[in-house]
């Protein structure tokens, strides 16, 4: 069956709804004494980092959250990195810790990582919340970008009760949880999972078979019309900049998707930009919030 053209998933909208969600329970929180707070860390003057933080700053401030960004420069050392998050760890008013990645090459991000105290590892990076999300326990942080996926899934009455879903990319911050979250035995998930990579062989044969379809491989349109089942739902995780002589700026934001020819054969699709991204940092509030909310109980 061909479809007309897939309906749009929303990621603007639904991320605005958690948003709204996580002022309500920012005031709630407030009101009882406890104002959530979430620092950011950004080491050196990566311009698309900067950018990142910008956003989860703005956002943070308009749910009513506490929290700031402590800048430190490019020469930063890794003790000095690690030393700074002891002090967060320890520190009451802090319930939330992201360390933006890319960080200088004289730190190492897994070793970074390790020193964040669990119960404020917000981005879910964290060795004990990546075993709490493979086990299933909930107490932990999952992810933001797999976990606003999920939710998109949810909001759309995306069924997901013995679907395949495929997703492809296996990286730690998107592919592996996304794969962990979708096969859960709950009712957002209980898919039958594919992961696929750079050495699957004959993706298109994997992603046909797909009703869940999940592009997180940082490839500008590597998934065509052709490569989707009809009906499919299709989730666009990733972000690619392409040269574009039309654009002002000479370059444009694309997907993994290769949006014109997979929206004539999908059920739903999100589109790049205003699909996944917003719900990243909508993720991101909602962990904090939930971190505050951990602490006060
Ligand atoms: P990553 O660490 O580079 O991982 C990419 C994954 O895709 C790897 O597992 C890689 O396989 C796989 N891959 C690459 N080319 C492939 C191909 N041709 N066929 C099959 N698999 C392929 O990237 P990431 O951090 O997961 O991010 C993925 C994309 O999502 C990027 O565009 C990123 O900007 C975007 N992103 C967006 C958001 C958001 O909020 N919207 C958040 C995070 C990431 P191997 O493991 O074999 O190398």
């Amino acid at each position: 069956m061909v479809q007309e053209g897939a309906r749009l998933i929303d990621g603007s909208a639904v991320a605005k709804k958690v948003r709204d969600q996580v002022a309500i329970d920012v005031a709630e929180l407030r009101s009882r004494g406890v104002i959530p707070g979430l620092t950011v860390v950004l080491v050196g003057d990566d311009p698309a980092s900067a950018v990142y933080v910008g956003g989860k700053e703005k956002a943070s401030r308009e749910a009513g959250m506490a929290g700031e960004t402590i800048r430190l420069p490019s020469t930063t050392t890794q003790g000095e990195l690690l030393a700074l998050i002891q002090q967060l760890n320890h520190d009451e008013s802090v319930h939330g810790i992201l360390v933006q990645m890319p960080l200088p090459k004289q730190i190492d991000p897994d070793t970074v990582i390790d020193h964040i105290d669990p119960a404020k590892d917000v981005d879910g990076f964290h060795p004990v919340n990546v075993g709490k999300l493979l086990i299933g326990d909930t107490d932990g942080f999952v992810p933001c970008t797999p976990a606003g996926v999920q939710l998109l899934l949810g909001e759309y009455g995306v069924r997901t009760k013995g679907a395949n879903c495929v997703v492809i990319g296996r990286s730690t911050i998107v592919g592996k949880p996304m794969a962990a979250l979708m096969m859960q035995d709950n009712e957002n998930a209980n898919c039958t999972v594919t992961v696929c990579h750079r050495h699957t062989e004959n993706l298109r044969e994997h992603t046909c078979a797909a009703d869940i379809l999940i592009a997180a491989a940082g490839r500008a349109r590597i998934v065509t019309g052709d490569m989707v089942k009809p009906g499919a739902v299709v989730i666009d995780v990733g972000t690619n900049r392409i040269d574009d002589a039309t654009a002002k700026s000479g370059s444009r934001l694309v997907g993994d998707v290769d949006f014109d020819s997979v929206r004539q054969v999908a059920s739903k699709i999100t589109p790049v930009p205003g699909g996944v991204g917003p719900m990243t940092i909508a993720m991101l509030i909602a962990n904090t919030v939930r971190a505050a909310e951990m602490v006060a109980k």
